[in-house]
This record gives structure tokens, C-alpha cells and sequence, in this order.
């Protein structure tokens, strides 16, 4: 071989190589895609899915391949009830399951189908709980499962259930973006929500069905769309748009060319023309069903051709032809075991025979109808309560042992919440008592405080008496411009410096302590003693006559110069000299205050301490007619004694009571 060829050669294999695995790669996808459309096709017409599925399967390569196709195929041998081989197909996928999970479930996917068929919905729902982790299964695979799961929930009566398994797929379909497959469950939902009563739903559903339907000219498709259509319109008593769509359901089974079809559109249209009276038309329609349903061998739907037959030559007058006819198709019917559809023919059979006449006719098929009915009922309630029993009791139970825990709940929730409560009104109240006795003790402790610190600054801590301070907030207030009524004595230690300075000041503090005491024994309880400041004493007594007063007043010297004071050992002589006047005081026009009064009488104790001290000097008359006047005697005291505006007498014996004038020395009684 030459060597430039080479290079071309090499390119040739190559190119073989890639066709070699573009082509395998192709097949395969075209097998999927096929067996695909097959499936689909088998929804309105299972044989013609058979005949696609036959030309397939050489094609088939790997094993996930032959699982679809032959579940597809068992699919549409349930469907058209060749049990027998639907059952052998099982079987294979259930071999292959030892080693492939999506074979064993397919076999059970098959069999559930084939009880749904059979109309066991029980052994159905039983065989669904058998297929294991949807997990590992396809999305396609789910997406079958679930229309399945929701067909059986539905017949069975759980609508619910039901409801969600078709939601469940319908979320697979748009998953996989197959129009075709949401277009086959929004039909199942509307069949649903049409057997559930809610026609407005079941509009819904099927307008979206057919807008995609019509997009993707899904022919076959859209017969069921419109024979689901007039199934609604006809329940909404609406027969021409019935007709109308059903009409249309003929022209698109016309264009697939399905027999299947066909057969389904050609019955209902039957039917459509017989509701509206049209007993010609509706005869003629259901001759050609009855054709075609006897060439496809399905006997069912034959039985009920021939039914709609019966009752329109009943409506046409042919009532013994016509009588015949749907008494056999009911018989047969009810032969298969299928009462509840031999009932359905009775209730149109019934207003059949009436509209032809036929009395005896329609009261025989009433009280047949009647028993029929009460047979279909006996059996429906018996299961009905036996299924409500037991559900009743489950419920029951479990409803009783909720309320029962919800009440201990409740119950231990409020004693938790009362033991809390008291708790929390004792804590508050002792936390008050606690808090208002605080307070309490608290303001008796500030108000003895007060009190003391009121005491001690109004008395004198050396002598115990009342102090200046005492007499300007307690005394002088009361009295205040007013005329003083009554005697003001102003007593004055004598030489007091010298005992300081001579003996200390503590020696003075305690003659100034027994002064005081002996000043105090003197009066009476009633009567005003203070110390007015340093070693001088202040006495505010009642009003008395000046002999009264000057009697007083000696007393009060002889108290303080009886004994003298014992200090330490030491006996210290000690007298006082006394100022003092009673008042109003004689030859005054104008009232005489108390700080006034008090004035005047230290006027006249200056002039006992300059006349000798231990005397008392007493004022009997003030000739003073303006407050002036009283200003310029306080002023100038000894001029006022000498012009005699004042008159100053001096006590001379403490035992007599007399007392001479200062200003006259003479005797005054
Ligand atoms: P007279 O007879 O003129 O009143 O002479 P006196 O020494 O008593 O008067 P003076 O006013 O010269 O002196 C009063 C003295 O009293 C001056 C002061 O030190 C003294 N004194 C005032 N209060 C107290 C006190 O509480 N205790 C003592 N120990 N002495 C006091
Ligand atoms: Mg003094
Ligand atoms: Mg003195």
C-alpha cells in the first residue's frame, strides 16, 4: 500500500467510525421517542399503540429500553382486556426485576392496570402499596404511577387522594415538558372534578387541555377533549353545544382514522340525538357504532348501541322492537356484573316507555329499578358502614386520646398558672407589708430625729432650757405687734467673767446649770423661763400688780444667792440682778409690744448692775403717747428717768415687798 494514502485512509475509518456511532446513537433515541409516541397513542386507541409497539421491538437495545416497552405494551393489553398476556408480560418484567428495580415495578404498574380494568380497585390500591422507593424510579416512571395511583383513588372514592396524585403528575409532565402527557392529566382532572359535581373546575381544566391540545394538533387528543366537553354541556342541560362539540369529536376521530375512536364518538352521538328526539339521526349514528363495535370485539360498548338503539325505535313507535332490544342489552349488561351501569339504561329506558305510552311497560321497568336499586344499595351501605364503622372508630379513639392529652395539657397548664398566681399574691404582699413597714419605721425614725434635732436646737443643752431660737418661732409670733399683756423679767449673773476666769469655765457652766435650776424651781409650771443668751435669763409671767411682781422678783434673787454652788469642792457665791415691768404699764397711750417691753426692762437691769447688782429694778410708769416717744426713750433711758416720762423703782426689802424710786427716792406704798 502506498504511503500518501495513508493519511485518507486513516480519515475514511474514521468517518465510518462516527456514522457507526451516529447511527447506533439515533436508533436508540428513536426506539425511546417511538415507544414514547406508541404510549401515547394507546390512550384513545391501545390496539393501534399495539401495532406501533409490534414494529419496535426489534429495535429495542438496552435493557431500560425493553422495561418501557414492555410496560407500555402491558399497558394496552390491560386496556383491551387481553388479560392473558397482560399476565405473561407481568410475569417477564417481574424476572427481570431480581437485578433492574424499575422491571419489578413495572410489573406491579401493569397489574394495578389490569385490576383497574377489572374494575378491583381494592386489589388495585393493594398492589400500588407494593411498588417500593419512587426514588429510583424515572421521572416517566413516576410521571405513569401517578396518573394510575389517581384513576384507582378516584373510582375507588377517594377524590382527594385522588386530586393529589393528578397533581403530583402534573407537576412530573411539565417536568418533562411533555405537552402531550399535561394535556392527559388536565383531561383526568377534569373528569374528576366533573364526577365530583364541580363543573366550573372541570371547564377550566379541559379549556387549557384543549388550547394546548389545538397547538400541537393532537387529533386523537382532542376527541376526548370534546366528548368531555359535552359531557359537561350535557350535565349543564346545555344539548346543542352537547351536539356541537360532539359533531366536532366525530370530525377529528374522522381525520385520525382510529376505529377505536370511531366507535366511542359514533355511540355518544347516538345518544346526543336521542336526548335531543332525534330518534332518526340518533338511529342512524348508532348503526354505525354497532357496526364497528362489533368489528373490534367490544362487546360493552356494543351493549350499549344497541340499548340507545332500543330507545330510539321506542321513540320512533317501534315500541316491541325497541323493547326488545334494550331489555337484552340490559340483561347483558347486567350478565358482565355491571349493575350500576344496567341502572343508568333504566333510568332512560323509564321515561321511554312513559313517552311512548306504555304504562304497564314503564311501571314493571320502575319497581324492577326499585329493586335493583335497594339490591345496589344494600351491598354499598353494608361495605359503606362497615368502612364508616371502623373508620369511626379509629377516629373516635384517636380523637379521644387528642381531647384527653389536650385536657391534662390544659389541666397541669393551669394549675401551673394558679400555683403561680398565688405565689406571686404572696410575694407582692409580703414584698408590701415589707416595704410600707420600712416606710413606716423609716418616717418614725426621721420624725424622732426631727423631733430631737427640733429639740435640740429650740433648748439649751447646758441648762435644759428653752432657747432664743424657741422664743422667736414660738413665742414672739403669737404675740407680735400687739399690746404684751402680762410681766417681762430679764435676769443677769453677776461678775459671771470672774468665776471663769478665776475657777474655768467648766466652774461656770455648772454655776450657770444650778442658777438656771434654781430660777425654775422658783416659778410655776405655766410660767416662761429662757435662756436668753450667755448667762441671762428671760421670765414672761401673767399680768400681777407691780407689789406682786416685786415680790416675784425678790424670790427669784433669793433662789440664786441662798447656798452657794458646790463645784469640785469649791462653794461659789453667786447673785443675779433682775430688770422687770408688768404690763400695760402704767402712763402709756400707745400699745407696748413685747420686743419693746423687753427693751424697757433692760433698760432698768443696766441700772440694777450700775446700782450695786443682786437688786431687782422694776419700771412703773412710762408717760409716752407716740411709738416716737417710746423710741426716744429707749434711746436715751436716763434722760426719761430724769424729766420723769419713766418712773424706775428699786426693790429694797425681799421680805416686805417694798421698793423706792430711783428717780424720788421716797417710798411708794
Ligand atoms: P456683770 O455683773 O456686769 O454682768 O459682769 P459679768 O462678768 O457677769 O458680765 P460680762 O458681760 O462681762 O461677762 C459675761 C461672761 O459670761 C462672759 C462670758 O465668757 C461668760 N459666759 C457666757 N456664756 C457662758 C457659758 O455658757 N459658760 C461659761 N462658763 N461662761 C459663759
Ligand atoms: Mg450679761
Ligand atoms: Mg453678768
Amino acid at each position: 500500500m502506498n504511503e500518501q494514502y495513508r493519511p485518507g485512509l486513516l480519515s475514511g475509518a474514521l468517518l465510518c467510525l462516527l456514522l457507526t456511532w451516529g447511527t447506533v446513537s439515533y436508533a436508540q433515541v428513536a426506539t425511546l421517542a417511538d415507544i414514547d409516541r406508541a404510549e401515547q397513542v394507546g390512550w384513545s386507541d391501545p390496539q393501534a399503540a399495539l401495532q406501533r409497539l409490534d414494529k419496535l421491538q426489534p429495535q429495542a437495545q438496552s435493557s431500560a429500553d425493553l422495561v418501557q416497552l414492555l410496560t407500555v405494551r402491558g399497558l394496552a393489553y390491560a386496556d383491551i382486556r387481553q388479560d392473558e398476556d397482560a399476565q405473561a408480560l407481568i410475569a417477564r418484567l417481574h424476572a427481570m426485576g431480581r437485578d433492574d428495580p424499575s422491571a419489578e415495578a413495572a410489573s406491579h404498574l401493569v397489574q394495578v392496570h389490569l385490576f383497574y380494568q377489572r374494575d378491583q380497585y381494592d386489589r388495585a390500591q393493594a398492589e400500588l402499596k407494593l411498588i417500593g422507593a419512587e426514588a429510583t424510579l424515572s421521572e416517566l416512571e413516576r410521571y405513569r404511577l401517578k396518573v394510575l395511583r389517581g384513576s384507582v383513588l378516584a373510582f375507588a372514592g377517594q377524590q382527594e387522594g385522588a386530586l393529589m396524585a393528578y397533581e403530583q403528575a402534573l407537576d412530573l409532565a411539565n417536568a418533562m415538558h411533555s405537552t402531550p402527557r399535561v394535556v392527559q392529566v388536565r383531561l383526568k382532572l377534569s373528569k374528576l372534578f366533573m364526577f365530583t359535581g364541580n363543573l366550573d373546575l372541570a371547564a377550566n381544566q379541559i379549556a387549557t387541555a384543549r388550547r394546548l391540545a389545538e397547538q400541537s394538533r393532537d387529533e386523537a387528543t382532542l376527541v376526548g377533549i370534546c366528548l368531555q366537553e359535552a359531557d359537561i354541556a350535557d350535565r349543564r342541560g346545555d344539548q346543542a353545544e352537547d351536539l356541537r362539540v360532539t359533531r366536532e369529536a366525530l370530525a377529528h376521530a374522522q381525520r385520525v382514522g382510529s376505529d377505536q375512536l370511531l366507535v366511542v364518538v359514533l355511540c355518544d352521538l347516538g345518544d346526543s340525538y336521542m336526548k335531543r328526539g332525534d330518534y332518526t339521526a340518533s338511529l342512524g349514528y348508532s348503526r354505525r357504532a354497532l357496526e364497528l363495535a362489533r368489528k373490534l370485539h367490544r362487546s360493552a360498548r356494543e351493549q350499549i348501541v344497541l340499548f340507545n338503539m332500543g330507545i330510539a325505535e321506542i321513540g320512533l313507535g317501534h315500541l316491541a322492537e325497541g323493547k326488545r332490544r334494550a331489555e337484552s342489552a340490559i340483561q347483558r349488561i347486567l350478565a358482565n356484573g355491571n349493575p350500576v351501569d344496567a341502572q343508568d339504561m333504566m333510568h332512560e329506558y323509564l321515561p321511554a316507555l312513559e313517552r311512548a305510552g306504555d304504562w304497564r311497560g314503564a311501571v314493571e321497568v320502575y319497581h324492577r329499578n326499585d329493586k335493583l336499586r335497594d339490591q345496589l344499595l344494600t351491598t354499598a351501605r353494608e361495605q359503606a358502614l362497615l368502612d364508616l364503622s371502623a373508620k369511626f372508630q379509629d377516629e373516635r379513639r384517636a380523637r379521644e386520646i387528642e381531647l384527653l392529652k389536650r385536657d391534662n395539657a390544659i389541666k397541669s397548664r393551669d394549675l401551673q398558672a394558679q400555683r403561680l398566681r398565688q405565689q406571686m399574691i404572696v410575694m407582692a404582699a409580703v414584698l408590701i407589708a415589707l416595704v410600707c413597714g420600712v416606710l413606716g419605721w423609716g418616717i418614725s425614725r426621721i420624725r424622732k430625729v426631727n423631733e430631737r434635732l427640733r429639740h435640740n436646737s429650740e433648748h439649751d443643752a447646758l441648762t435644759g432650757l428653752c432657747n432664743r431660737r424657741y422664743f422667736n418661732e414660738h413665742v414672739l409670733p403669737k404675740e407680735g405687734n400687739r399690746s404684751f399683756v402680762g410681766c417681762a423679767l430679764l435676769v443677769d449673773m453677776d461678775y459671771f467673767k470672774r468665776i471663769n476666769d478665776t475657777l474655768g469655765h467648766p466652774a461656770g457652766d455648772a454655776v450657770l446649770a444650778a442658777a438656771s435650776k434654781r430660777l425654775a424651781n422658783t416659778l410655776r409650771d405655766n410660767e416662761t423661763l429662757l435662756r436668753w443668751g450667755g448667762e441671762e435669763f428671760l421670765v414672761l409671767l401673767r399680768p400681777m400688780s407691780d407689789a406682786q411682781l416685786n415680790l416675784t422678783a425678790h424670790r427669784l434673787l433669793n433662789a440664786v444667792r441662798s447656798e452657794p454652788v458646790v463645784w469640785h469642792g469649791e462653794r461659789i457665791r453667786c447673785t443675779v440682778s433682775i430688770g422687770c415691768a408688768s404690763f400695760p404699764i402704767t402712763g402709756a397711750a400707745i400699745d407696748v409690744s413685747l420686743d419693746r417691753a423687753i427693751s424697757l426692762v433692760d433698760k432698768a437691769l443696766y441700772h440694777a448692775k450700775r446700782r450695786g447688782r443682786d437688786r431687782a429694778c422694776m419700771i412703773t410708769l412710762v408717760n409716752v403717747y407716740s411709738e416716737q416717744e417710746l423710741a426716744a426713750i429707749n434711746e436715751d433711758f436716763e434722760d426719761a428717768i430724769a424729766d420723769r416720762r419713766v418712773q424706775l423703782v428699786e426693790t429694797v426689802s425681799a421680805t416686805s415687798g417694798t421698793y423706792r424710786t430711783l428717780s424720788s427716792i421716797g417710798q411708794v406704798g
